[in-house]
């Protein structure tokens, strides 16, 4: 084996190698890992699917380096592990995506027909689809691609029809005529969560609708006022509070509603607010949620005015035909010509949007398919507060986000399923032509057409009427219908399958929370809801406290940050904020990446991308490499001298041995090291298991960083090549022991490198890959606080001669003579016995201990409660040449601090710079006038 380690660490190549290696391999299928027998040792996780359309964007970076780690941690822990991959149709998204294709060619999808058009999704799916895999392959996701599935596949198709029609019979999905939201570009209903709401600052129109019969003293109009006048059309009554004394006379009454040949009533209703416009409103039934629901309960006509595409319909009149903001021109022009306006106000209010495509929604009266949600999520919230009796089977965290889960469970509403689309699970319902019966598949078969699922077992014949003209539905579901399936889909469901036994309550769900109402909850509900009754067409048992634990589709459900610019905005795409990790993979190596978002995930903060921050990151696996490689060389010397075999040192056999007793002194170093090694992982692995990320990168990073490099390594360099044989051959096994503990510790957060270097280290012949070895375990034997008070002491006597030889600005390279004095005996001879290292890494010519209170005369001190440190100005220094030095260094420095003072008090200057610009340079001007205190002081010392 090759000992030498290439100079540069150049992660683009060793990361490119190992992804398609463990690709190749099927490294990570679930059964190469752990055994299945023992249910406490297994770990299952299902990935959230990404959009088929999508490629990775930063957000999924940090989502799949915090599953991936924990994945990564539980896989080398001994558990039967699955991360199980795959992707979602996406509906909406997709059917966009391939619309705006079609309109470069200049074809609508309805000149298609819907069976061309799907083709030309499926077509577009294969070709372009998918790219967000290679990705994840490529980023080191350790995810059991064998098992990796997609939302419209034929296995899961039927699931979705199962679930529909299980729900269906038990009457929990419903057809009906209710308000939704109506995206005129996508022409489809989309639910509450799709909508999003923007505050813009638009007009009240205030409109006089003549009152017929009105007595000639008195009022000829009421006036109401409306922010969207187009719909005045679609009016069926006047609303005015019952208590209102303005209006009191006119209910009853009728009005001639202007621009139309209707006489609609004035009614009164108690939800009419007073407050608003002039206290009397229009009521639009089929136009407005809050009309809707007063025209049920005063029996008012609901008259839509508008097509699908959001134009004027035949309801319209003169207006027909005209795009709803077109006629909305032209309808306020016409009220204006009659005088019916009586005046115009500005008027901030919401407008909901269509997530997808942006368009301004039209709610509206529309024949759609609702999931009755209210029994699912009483069960869901008992869950999650463990309300059936036991614990809680659902951990929620952070915390707030599971009081925001129990507030939404607890307002639930109906959830509008069915969507105008012709992408995604068509609705397994047929209508009579004859009747209007609807009847359900018969069952959840699918059949395979063209490589594609549909219902199999469509009925022949009403079995109301015994027509035979029955047309299926032409709605697909919400995207999210299937999603909510996902972690029991996966895995088989309906079907009893063994994976489905195996993995099925997941461990762990991570999710962002701007999905926890779209998703995690919805799987939550339909989870406990479904997952009981496995096998087709199985009757739902109630949820009880007794099955309730085998239901949920995870047992703990973590919701992470989200990254944001450094403006604090979401990133994204379309704002050109999106930051593509592939790119800075490419410039800084993905384990640098991982590392850095890892090390910024705190729980419960957004996370703000910085160049700086990466840098940083990208440092660290340099120092990684760097030090195995200085490992490797000075191997290479000492096997040159003394005939050592990487083996005899370092074997798999050999390293479960460590620690080597090295005799002497420096066995406490040795000790310290693996003490320290057993407290780091079990802070690590604590930290893994509570989802701070930010915290386990942390231990990493001062343990490899600052015990194992600067202090471990350093202290023991002069063993390494000792010409005592047995001492250097124990401390060569020590350090191996411990880079070998050290890279697995690692491997969860950087993967690759880790890799890379395991396979420099002898390994057991049949072993693959780090990622299938043990992660560190603590070892009592080795914690040893003693030792590591021991060694604070020992690390504090040197760190305070570095710090006074840098204050006094003593050549790096010259060895000055120190003192050192405490009362306490045993630290003396702790001291005495560890003189060697204390002196070579302190730079000190020698250092003499003694038990006497030191002279501070003429010399720089440094005292803690247990020790005092001296170094004598003494020949150290060159005492004229230093006085010139610190004088010119002092007017450098009074220059520096006079023109930043000068600046700070020019006005022009601290009235336009940024807060965060000024604070920055307050900091330097007070760090500046420290070094001048400290100067001028040591000044005085030296006259
Ligand atoms: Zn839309
Ligand atoms: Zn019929």
């Amino acid at each position: 084996m090759p000992l030498e380690i290439p100079k540069a660490y150049e992660p683009q190549e060793i990361e490119e190698r190992w992804a398609q290696a463990w690709f190749d391999e099927k490294l990570f299928r679930a059964e190469n890992s752990g055994t299945s027998g023992n249910p406490s040792k297994r770990f299952s996780i299902a990935l959230p699917p990404p959009n088929v359309t999508g490629s990775i964007h930063i957000g999924h970076m940090l989502e799949h380096t915090q599953i991936d780690m924990l994945v990564r941690w539980h896989r080398m822990r001994g558990e039967r592990t699955l991360w199980l991959p795959g992707m979602d149709h996406a509906g909406i998204a997709t059917q966009f995506v391939v619309e705006r294709m079609l309109d470069k060619e200049g074809i609508k999808r309805q000149e298609l027909g819907r069976e061309e058009f799907e083709k030309r999704v499926w077509k577009w799916k294969a070709e372009s689809g998918g790219q967000i895999k290679q990705q994840m392959i490529r980023l080191g996701a350790s995810c059991d691609w064998t098992r990796e599935k997609f939302t419209l596949e034929p296995a899961l198709y039927r699931a979705v029809l199962e679930a529909f029609l299980r729900l269906y019979k038990e009457g929990l999905i419903y057809r009906g005529r209710y308000m939704v939201n109506w995206c005129p570009r996508c022409q489809t209903a989309i639910s509450d969560l799709e909508v999003v709401h923007n505050e813009r600052t638009g007009n009240l129109w205030y409109l006089r609708y003549p009152i017929l019969g009105a007595p000639a003293n008195g009022p000829q109009y009421i006036v109401v006022a409306t922010t969207r006048p187009e719909t005045m059309l679609g009016d069926t009554a006047v609303a005015v509070h019952p208590d209102d004394e303005r209006y009191r006379g006119l209910i009853g009454k009728n009005i001639a509603l202007p621009l139309t040949k209707r006489e609609i009533p004035i009614i009164a209703d108690a939800a009419v607010d007073r407050e608003f416009g002039t206290g009397a409103v229009k009521i639009t039934p089929a136009h407005d949620p809050n009309d809707f629901e007063m025209g049920k309960r005063h029996n008012l006509p609901q008259i839509d005015v508008m097509t699908d595409t959001a134009h004027m319909n035949e309801n319209a009149g003169a207006y027909a035909g005209l795009e709803r903001f077109a006629a909305r021109g032209r309808i306020l022009k016409d009220l204006e010509e009659q005088s019916l306006i009586e005046k115009i106000t500005e008027h901030t209010h919401s407008v909901g949007t269509c997530d997808r495509c942006k368009s301004i929604v039209e709610p509206r009266v529309s024949t759609q398919w609702f999931m009755r949600m209210k029994p699912l999520a009483e069960d869901a919230y008992k869950t999650v507060t463990g309300g059936f009796g036991g614990a809680a089977e659902i951990e929620v965290v952070p915390d707030n986000q599971r009081t925001i889960l129990l507030q939404w469970f607890e307002n639930i509403r109906d959830w509008c399923i069915s969507r105008q689309l012709w992408w995604g699970h068509r609705i397994p319902i047929w209508h009579c032509a004859a009747c209007s019966e609807m009847v359900p598949a018969e069952d959840s078969q699918v059949e395979i057409v063209d490589g594609h699922a549909r219902a199999a077992s469509v009925p022949e014949k009403c079995p109301k009427c015994g027509s035979a003209k029955l047309v299926q539905d032409k709605d697909v579901l919400d995207t999210w219908f299937s999603s909510a399936l996902w972690p029991y889909s996966t895995l088989g469901w309906p079907d009893d399958t063994e994976d489905l036994r195996t993995y099925y309550p997941t461990s762990l769900l991570i999710s962002g929370y701007d999905i926890l109402f779209f998703w995690d909850a919805r799987m939550i509900m339909m989870g406990l809801h479904l997952s009981g009754a496995a096998g087709e067409g199985a009757a739902d048992p109630p949820v009880t406290v007794a099955n309730a634990a085998a239901r949920i589709p995870f047992r703990r459900l973590y919701l992470h940050s989200l990254v944001r610019t450094a403006e604090g905005a979401k990133m994204s795409k379309t704002k050109g904020t999106g930051v593509n990790p592939l790119e800075l993979t490419q410039k800084f190596g993905t384990d640098a990446l991982r590392y850095m978002l890892a090390s910024m995930a705190a729980p419960g903060t957004d996370i703000i991308l910085s160049e700086d921050r990466i840098l940083g990151a990208r440092a660290f696996a340099n120092k990684i490499w760097n030090a195995a490689r200085f490992l490797f060389l000075n191997l290479e010397k000492a096997q040159a001298a003394s005939g050592f075999t990487l083996e005899e040192l370092a074997a798999p056999a050999i390293r479960a041995k460590a620690p080597y007793d090295t005799g002497g002194a420096t066995n406490l170093v040795h000790k310290w090291m693996f003490s320290r090694l057993s407290s780091v992982v079990h802070e690590t692995s604590k930290a893994f298991n509570e989802f701070r990320f930010h915290e386990a990168c942390r231990h990493m990073y001062q343990f490899f960083w600052g015990d194992f490099c600067d202090w471990y390594i350093e202290w023991v360099k002069p063993e390494l090549s000792s010409t005592d044989r047995n001492a250097a051959v124990a401390a060569w096994r020590n350090i191996f022991a411990l880079l070998d503990a050290s890279i697995r510790l690692l491997h969860p957060v950087m993967p690759f490198l880790t890799e890379e270097l395991w396979h420099r280290l002898p390994q057991p012949e049949a072993a693959k890959s780090i990622a299938l070895d043990a992660f560190p375990e603590p070892a009592p034997a080795w914690t040893n606080a003693e030792i590591e008070k021991d060694m604070a002491v020992l690390q504090e006597i040197i760190t305070a001669a570095r710090n006074i030889r840098s204050e006094m600005k003593v050549d790096q390279k010259k060895k000055v003579a120190a003192d050192f004095s405490s009362k306490d005996a045993r630290l003396r001879s702790l001291v005495e016995q560890s003189l060697e290292p204390i002196t070579r890494l302190a730079t000190l010519s020698e250092l003499k201990v003694s038990a006497e209170r030191l002279d501070p005369a003429g010399a720089a001190v440094r005292s803690t409660a247990d020790f005092d440190l001296r170094i004598a100005y003494g020949d150290a220094i060159d005492k004229g040449a230093e006085i010139a030095k610190i004088d010119r260094e002092t007017e450098r420095l009074t220059k520096d601090i006079e023109s930043k003072r000068a600046r700070l008090a020019d006005e022009s200057f601290t009235s336009k710079a940024p807060a965060k610009v000024l604070d920055g340079f307050r900091a330097t001007l007070a760090a500046r006038e420290v070094e001048l205190e400290k100067l001028i002081e040591r000044r005085k010392q030296l006259s």
